[in-house]
């Protein structure tokens, strides 16, 4: 695909329009974790140096549903931003329109602009085409480096990109899809994949895409039930996915049939209730009316002599509940393993990455990916509409 990055593009004097993820955890109007701030930064910083005039950034920030609502506004963000970069950022009351469009006008060369929340405007999900235009009025020069959105075809993401003659991917995003590519390219074998989380839906096509490639797949977490589920094997109350019991069969299958080793937790953590504080205990086989909150310690040592032997790791989804701290050994355990390992290892994953970093081993992993969505759709499919979108 011929997307140009950011470096070779010459800003000097242009309006730039970098459309940024910018999602991140709000606590008492302060950021609380500014990950996804703190990578974007290379491309601000080299929009900035390369004379940007001005700078605009643009992003979403969680579900407000298409209207102006204040709990979401980006005020937290341009605060943030400005302690990051060291320099004012304008915090804009919209993110289009004549008001916006005369304050960009009116900007300097070095300065920075940060449009106002995308989704409080219901066309930005639609990828309504006069929003876009509204959009793409702004800038001479759009770069996208929100790979966390990336799989999604919005105004902002794919509708405005094809409206402004320059455009290019910045440098978070070109990092994500280089790192990616390792895994769908060749990648080292044995290549193990590591599934858990509560989706299952959301995560059957990457699973049977990764199928025909990996080597091992380790299930844990919520995922683990549907699948013991389809193996006839007791779940109690855990949480099941009832419609994906079917597809959760036909997968098994496969993976006999493709000679792939897929493993499922062979002891488990229960509880008499998936929210409860207390400490659960260890089981093989789980009671009817106890739920699996977390993979047990016999299935910790089977995995992690597993994840020994990787070259390659693909982690998507913690093997528990992890958020409490009675049922995240498994994912605590799992993490290390992974950290340690001599594989190279990707995490991509909301949840999964909140986890590595609450037990602080980020240092061990290989690279880890600002989008979970958005890294599960580019292995399935190689592509996301946010890059097309940038093809010269
Ligand atoms: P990611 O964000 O990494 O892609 P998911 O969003 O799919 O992962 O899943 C994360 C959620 O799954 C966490 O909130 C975790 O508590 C939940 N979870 C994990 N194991 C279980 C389980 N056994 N029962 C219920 N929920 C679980
Ligand atoms: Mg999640």
């Amino acid at each position: 695909m011929n997307v140009q990055p950011i470096d070779r593009l010459d800003l000097s004097d242009q309006r730039v329009f970098i459309r940024a993820d910018f999602n991140v955890p709000l606590e008492d109007g302060r950021v609380t974790d500014d990950t996804r701030i703190r990578r974007t930064l290379p491309t601000i910083q080299h929009a900035l140096k390369e004379g940007a005039h001005p700078l605009i950034l643009a992003s979403h920030l969680g579900r407000p549903e298409g209207s102006p609502r204040p709990a979401y506004a980006l005020a937290p963000v341009s605060r943030r931003l400005s302690e990051l970069l060291g320099q004012t950022v304008v915090q804009a009351e919209d993110c289009a329109g004549t008001t916006v469009e005369k304050q960009i006008a009116a900007m300097g060369r070095g300065e920075v602009l940060l449009l106002e929340n995308l989704r409080f405007h219901p066309e930005e999900k639609k990828n309504d085409p006069d929003f876009a235009r509204a959009l793409a009025r702004l800038a001479d020069i759009y770069i996208n480096d929100a790979f966390g959105t990336a799989h999604r075809a919005h105004a902002s993401t794919y509708g405005m990109a094809s409206l402004v003659s320059r455009r290019g991917m910045g440098f978070l995003m070109q990092e994500e899809i280089a790192q990616l590519e390792r895994l769908r390219h060749d990648p080292a074998a044995p290549f193990l994949v590591i599934l858990g989380g509560a989706k299952v839906a959301g995560k059957i096509g990457v699973i049977q895409h990764l199928l025909d490639r990996a080597d091992v797949f380790l299930i844990g977490g919520a995922m683990a039930y549907t699948f013991m589920r389809a193996r006839d094997e007791k779940t109690g109350r855990s949480k099941i996915e009832s419609d994906e019991v079917d597809l959760a069969r036909e997968i098994i299958e496969a993976s006999v049939e493709k000679n792939v080793l897929l493993l499922l937790p062979t002891d488990h953590v229960v509880t008499a209730n998936d929210d409860s504080q207390a400490a659960g205990c260890v089981v093989r086989q789980i009671p009817e009316n106890m739920c699996g909150v977390d993979i047990g310690p016999r299935t910790i040592t089977g995995y992690s002599a597993e994840i020994e032997k990787a070259a390659t790791i693909f982690w998507n989804g913690p093997m528990g509940i992890f958020e409490n701290e009675a049922f995240a050994t498994g994912t605590r355990s799992v993490a290390r393993a992974v950290a340690e390992a001599s594989a190279f290892s990707v995490i991509g994953g909301g949840d999964s990455v909140a986890a590595v970093r609450q037990f602080d081993l980020s240092g061990g992993i290989g690279h880890i990916s600002t989008g979970g969505g958005a890294s599960l759709a580019f292995l399935e499919s190689r592509t996301l509409p946010g890059l097309d979108a940038l093809a010269a």
